[in-house]
């Protein structure tokens, strides 16, 4: 069945929606992304993912073409005429199409920011087999360019990270940098060692998961302790449990690192448990 996307103003079925081959998304990379998750029909962190959208667009210099109220008016639209359940709203927003390729910016007032977002159905995001199983992760160098705070479209190397992994039989890559892991290729990182979480400190280097914040939050309320310090792969190996988070997969277990089992080979306690928790009040507070 053919999706009805968004473009520039316009609701349209997707095939007929249209993008030059002069926008600087295409051409140089030059734009940011967010992916929000639908659960039962309802936006996940509507906000958070609004915020750090404002935050990409400023440290770009690229104007943002919509206020709060309009996104989330068009994400509310998208989920509505897709009949969504479960799945995502992606959204991308470019420097838009000056005339020619060139490496210098297009004046903001004759080139507008490209808008597009579409929606994908994924009726297993809550009860993922994955999840109950825990995903193997390899580790790769972290090759990406230093602002990784910003959630720019430039994700060439993270997609051939995860074509790394699952050549070995994995599911996804950690990135490590300097004996340290930054995070997975789409993912924050995270282990348990001790009954202490303990994950990357927010910086240039990762992304500023919106899951991460409030999964951290949802562990403090909780009692578990948090350290937010950077980890090495010798050190991840002798934790007792990892994981990752993103908005897509919520938290999820892993149960390997480069060939060798953590723990029982099996998801860990904390690790499901969060996941639970992270849900339950996700739903809870959707939009
Ligand atoms: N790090 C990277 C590199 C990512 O691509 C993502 C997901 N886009 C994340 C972390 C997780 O961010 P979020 O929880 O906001 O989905």
């Amino acid at each position: 069945m053919s999706r009805t996307v968004y473009v520039n103003g316009d609701y349209l079925p997707e095939g007929e929606a249209k993008i030059s081959i002069f926008d600087r998304g295409f051409l140089m990379a030059d734009g940011v992304y967010e992916v929000t998750t639908v659960i039962e029909g309802k936006l996940i962190d509507f906000d958070g993912h609004f915020v750090r959208l404002q935050r990409s667009l400023d440290e770009l210099g690229i104007d943002n073409p919509m206020d709060r109220d309009t996104w989330l008016e068009v994400h509310r639209q998208l989920v509505t005429q897709n009949a969504v359940d479960q799945g995502m709203i992606y959204l991308q927003v470019t420097r838009g199409a000056p005339g020619d390729r060139d490496f210098v910016f297009p004046d903001p007032e004759t080139t507008k920011p490209t808008v597009v977002l579409f929606t994908q159905s994924n009726p297993a995001l809550v009860d993922s087999p994955k999840a109950r199983k825990g995903i193997k992760v390899v580790t790769i160098d972290d090759l990406r360019w230093g602002r990784r705070d910003i959630k720019t479209v430039q994700l060439l190397y993270p997609s051939m990270g995860k074509m790394i992994a699952i050549k070995q039989g994995a599911d996804d890559a950690w990135m490590v940098q300097d004996g340290e892991v930054t995070e997975g290729t789409s993912n924050n990182a995270y282990i348990i060692k001790d009954g202490r979480i303990i994950t990357r400190a927010l910086s240039n280097d990762i992304l500023h998961g919106i899951t991460r914040a409030a999964v951290l939050r949802f562990a403090q309320e909780a009692q578990m302790p948090v350290e937010e310090r950077s980890f090495t792969v010798e050190e991840a190996m002798q934790a007792d449990e990892a994981f990752v988070t993103s908005a897509s997969t919520f938290v999820m277990p892993v149960v390997e690192i480069d060939g060798a089992a953590l723990g029982a080979g099996v998801p860990g306690p904390l690790a499901l448990r969060l996941r639970e928790i992270y849900i339950d009040e996700s739903r809870k507070a959707a939009i």
